[in-house]
């Protein structure tokens, strides 16, 4: 396909029947007139609008098919959230706007931090950050300056489990803190044993995943959480996984004082291609004058940006964090209630349903019962000649997309499947004969899934080539 400045064809792509030659001379200075053309693309608007539809109907999404890409939760977005962040009030607010003239908003935002507070069972929530690693840097930010409040600088470590996302060694990495790894054992959860002979009071944090990334529950996170308080530490709880637990149990009833959510995981705001997403923090009360200012209030009559944070680590964000976002949220929770509960229980139901009918044919190196993910190996099928990449690029023949491959790091050949909640039977059924179609073509015609995908518009790409020597210029 031949890129816009390739279809250039010297059409005037502005309006229909306006034939209006502005004139520049006078209205610029003439020192700050070009002298030679821009050099933009010219089309006609009809050119144009058939131009980016061709390239958004090459493009993958959940309208389109399946996408058990796990650890993301690309559930469903329901379409009412998008009318209801495009309202006028709403996409037209001026963030500089006073408080007086944004009540709307503000109690918006208000009643979402209400909410998170009451799902998450913390204290205190801020809605800045953008994302879930921004929420981490956040929270890790917020246990820094706490101990520095404390006066307890020697607290310089942060353990990280050896399955965690790597944006969590990331952020505390950035925030100055040193990671301190600390194992899984054979049933995939974090060896106590090894969390204590980790222990001193250099310990600042934990951050913990619950489920963690290979969708199985920590279920010692309360002998956890003991073990850290008793030694002066604090828990960071990472709730990308929190679609598995919500309206079951929170990261308050087992010990967390800090949490971020992904609104854009759990809470049916869209993501992928970069976002915008979004990653509320959460913390216990003793954290609460650490948050980032301003958090919004109610004194009863009025909504109010309150500033006034007494060992705030300042602003995170611009303006309110991604205020789209957090209609899109809000309209999500209220519209499921109680149901949000009934959400975590399908997509929990939905893994496992996959997970035991894909056990005999792929590895199952956890053979537990998972969470809303769990974590396959392609280590038998690499044997045979074709390793988890194969398998991922074969599913996108049938209009699946690829789950999660090569992460968790801990599983070898993985393959990180995570349904969602919003799939039926049917899919989910025709998911797994894909996967057993592809692990019977793997023995019989290896050739055949190598060459795979063979049906999307672009086929087997370099990755090396592609991430070493991107080329994202035009012309080039
Ligand atoms: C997605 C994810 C993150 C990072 O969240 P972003 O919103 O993508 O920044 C962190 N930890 C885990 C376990 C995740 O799945």
């Amino acid at each position: 396909m031949k890129t816009i400045f390739e279809k250039s064809n010297g059409a005037d792509g502005i309006g229909i029947g306006v034939n209006s030659e502005i004139k520049l001379e006078g209205l610029i200075p003439k020192e700050l007139l070009r002298e030679d053309p821009i050099g933009l693309p010219q089309l006609s608007e009809l050119e144009v609008l058939r131009h980016y539809k061709a390239l958004s109907d090459r493009n993958f999404c959940i309208e389109k098919g399946f996408y058990p890409l796990g650890s993301c939760t690309m559930k469903y977005n329901p379409k009412v959230n998008e009318l209801l962040a495009s309202l006028e009030g709403f996409a037209n607010l001026h963030p500089l706007q006073s408080d007086e003239d944004s009540q709307g908003a503000l109690e918006l935002m208000y009643n979402l931090q209400e909410k998170l507070k009451y799902i998450t069972g913390m204290d205190g929530v801020t809605l800045q950050p953008a994302a879930g690693a921004h929420g981490e840097l956040t929270g890790m930010m917020i246990i820094k300056k706490y101990f520095e409040v404390k006066g307890e600088t020697n607290r310089t470590k942060v353990i990280i489990p050896d399955s965690a996302h790597g944006t969590n060694p990331a952020s505390a990495k950035m925030c100055g803190f040193e990671i301190v790894e600390v194992k899984s054992n054979e049933r995939g959860q974090v060896d106590i044993e090894a969390l204590k002979s980790l222990l001193d009071e250099n310990v600042a944090a934990i951050m913990m995943t619950n489920p963690n990334t290979l969708g199985i529950f920590e279920e010692k996170v309360l002998e956890i959480s003991k073990l850290m308080h008793d030694n002066g530490s604090l828990l960071y709880y990472d709730g990308a996984n929190f679609n598995a637990v919500m309206g079951w149990t929170n990261p308050a009833l087992m010990g967390f004082d800090v949490v971020h959510l992904n609104l854009h995981k759990t809470f049916a705001t869209p993501h992928g291609g970069g976002g915008p997403g979004a990653g509320p923090v959460g913390v216990v009360e003793k954290l609460k004058d650490y948050l980032p200012s301003p958090v919004i209030e109610f004194d009863g009559a009025k909504y109010y940006r309150n500033y006034n944070i007494k060992h705030s680590i300042g602003k995170v964000r611009s303006f309110y964090g991604n205020f789209g976002v957090l209609v899109r949220a809000y309209a999500y929770i209220l519209m499921m209630g109680n149901n949000l509960k009934l959400a975590s229980a399908d997509a929990v139901l939905n893994a496992n349903y996959i997970k035991e009918k894909l056990k005999g044919v792929y590895e199952l190196p956890y053979d537990e019962p998972c969470m809303h993910e769990f974590v396959l190996s392609g280590e038998k099928q690499h044997h045979e000649g074709v390793s988890t990449l194969g398998i991922a690029k074969r599913l996108m023949d049938d209009n699946i997309h690829p789950p999660t491959v090569y992460f968790p790091l801990i599983v070898h050949e993985a393959i990180m499947i995570e349904p969602t909640e919003s799939e039926s039977k049917e899919v989910l059924d025709n998911f797994i004969n894909v996967m057993l179609k592809i692990a019977e073509e793997i023995k019989s015609n290896p050739e055949e899934v190598l060459k795979s995908p063979q049906k999307t518009p672009i086929k087997r790409v370099d990755e090396t080539q592609a991430a070493r020597h991107p080329n994202l210029v035009f012309p080039n």
